[in-house]
């Protein structure tokens, strides 16, 4: 072990330098890096971990399809063996209704996959590397200073004396890490409640015909509407299956297979579902992981993904927000590093709220009900028209302005929900 003084003077000793430095590799790292070393730029990543390793969020929307193809990433994604997904289907109490996102309102991609995130984002990463790009494995970003030619980087390898990174830009793509909120006193918190999450993956020996494994399930509790479960089927059949609910109802639970499989007892659709299901794998619990900042960029730097903001799992917006954010920066980090101007809060923060904030008014309504009296509106009586702008949506359009529930969320859910609760 080296003595903290040891490593300082090494850090005196051994800087080098990049371009634009990223933090995280993972779906928001992987898709900037590639993007800005495709537009010629030396991108040197740092990554914490050792890759592949576990991540949450695996059900991915048809819009990250076009960002995953803008980083020349397609073909991979297309070829890795992930399960087909094209839609979201959803049971309370045996009522059941689902939502093709091929019969979507808005133009792009209307099919995606689910994925154990381990393996796709091991494999964006990899596609990044093959492209050009560094990423430096076990190496995490322990401090920073910004200033007005970039910014100075403090590393610690896991394997390594620590040393510093000058990169003229910085991007922070470290998810629920959220190191520049942190170090730059940027944190804010989410106006939703804390929630908690309890999760695994099983071996699923799901037998019941009506269940489609292209689709995600999302369950409602029956006695408790704002405790919801995801069950997202891989290949192979293994599911990821998982339960959400405000803090409360897990107090005290330190059991978390017991409390995820008598959850899911409770509730009889997906207790039938899972009945022959093997729990094969450690049961998680991640809590209180909606979260907000002041500002999503500073001087020489901006934030990525959850880096930035994370508002709640239920839509599976998250990858699909992460990869947003890596396409809308990419282009303004090159012209920055090409001399030209760029108004940082109208051109990166703005836009990509204007998304979050779609979403964030479909998860306020889902939570207290508007939403999920849409979704289980009888769907031989619902407008195809309607449900295709639901569905685009659903399906990650959330900057889709010609969508009138894009375009003006709040009224316009209202109205929708007032009209299917008539
Ligand atoms: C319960 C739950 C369920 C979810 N389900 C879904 C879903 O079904 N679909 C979906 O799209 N999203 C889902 N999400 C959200 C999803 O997990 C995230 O939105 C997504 O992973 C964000 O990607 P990212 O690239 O911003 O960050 P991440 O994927 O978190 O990657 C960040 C990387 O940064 C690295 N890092 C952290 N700190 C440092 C440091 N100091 N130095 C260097 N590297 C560092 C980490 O090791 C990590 O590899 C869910 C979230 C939760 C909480």
């Amino acid at each position: 072990m080296k003595s903290s003084e040891q490593i300082q003077a090494n850090a005196q000793t051994r800087t080098d330098s990049a371009d634009v430095a990223v933090i995280g590799a993972g779906p928001a790292g992987a898709i900037i890096s590639a993007l800005l070393n495709r537009k010629g730029h030396k991108v040197v990543v740092i990554e914490r971990q050792h890759f592949p390793r576990f991540s949450i969020g695996e059900s991915l929307l048809p819009q990250c399809m076009e960002f995953i193809a803008e980083a020349g990433m397609l073909e991979a994604v297309n070829n890795a063996g992930f399960q087909f997904k094209n839609g979201a289907a959803f049971t309370h109490n045996g009522n059941y209704s689902f939502f093709d996102f091929t019969d979507k309102f808005s133009p792009g991609p209307g099919t995606t996959f689910q994925v154990q995130r381990a393996v796709f984002d091991h494999l964006l990463a990899s596609e990044a590397q093959k492209q050009g790009v560094e990423i430096r494995y076990g190496h995490g970003l322990t401090a920073i200073t910004t200033n007005a030619a970039g910014a100075e980087l403090q590393v610690q390898p896991d394997n390594g004396d620590a040393y510093q990174l000058n990169a003229r830009y910085v991007l922070d793509a470290s998810g629920f890490g959220r190191v520049l909120p942190r170090l730059l006193d940027l944190e804010l918190p989410s106006n939703f409640p804390a929630r908690t999450s309890v999760f695994t993956h099983i071996q699923d020996n799901i037998t019941a015909d009506w269940h489609d494994r292209s689709k995600i399930l999302v369950t409602v509790h029956p006695q408790y509407s704002d405790v919801w479960f995801w069950l997202i089927p891989f290949a192979g059949g293994r599911c990821s299956l998982g339960v959400v609910g405000e803090s409360h109802y897990f107090e005290g639970k330190t059991d978390l297979q017991a409390c995820l499989q008598s959850f899911v007892m409770e509730t009889s659709d997906l207790g039938q579902l899972l009945n022959k299901a093997v729990f094969d794998t450690p049961v998680q619990k991640l809590s209180g992981y909606a979260c907000n900042v002041k500002s999503l960029w500073g001087q020489n730097f901006a934030l990525l993904g959850n880096a930035g903001e994370f508002l709640d799992p239920v839509f599976s917006s998250g990858v699909t927000i992460a990869m947003k954010s890596a396409s809308l920066a990419a282009p303004l980090v090159d012209r920055q590093l090409r001399g030209g101007t760029v108004d940082w809060q109208n051109e990166y923060a703005v836009p990509l709220k204007r998304g979050v904030d779609t979403f964030r008014n479909y998860v306020s309504a889902w939570y207290d009900g508007r939403f999920q009296d849409v979704v289980f509106f009888r769907q031989d009586k619902a407008s195809p028209k309607i449900s295709g702008m639901i569905s685009s949506i659903l399906a990650g359009y959330a900057w889709d302005e010609n969508n009138p529930f894009v375009a003006e969320p709040a009224r316009r859910l209202n109205a929708l929900a007032d009209l299917c609760r008539r």
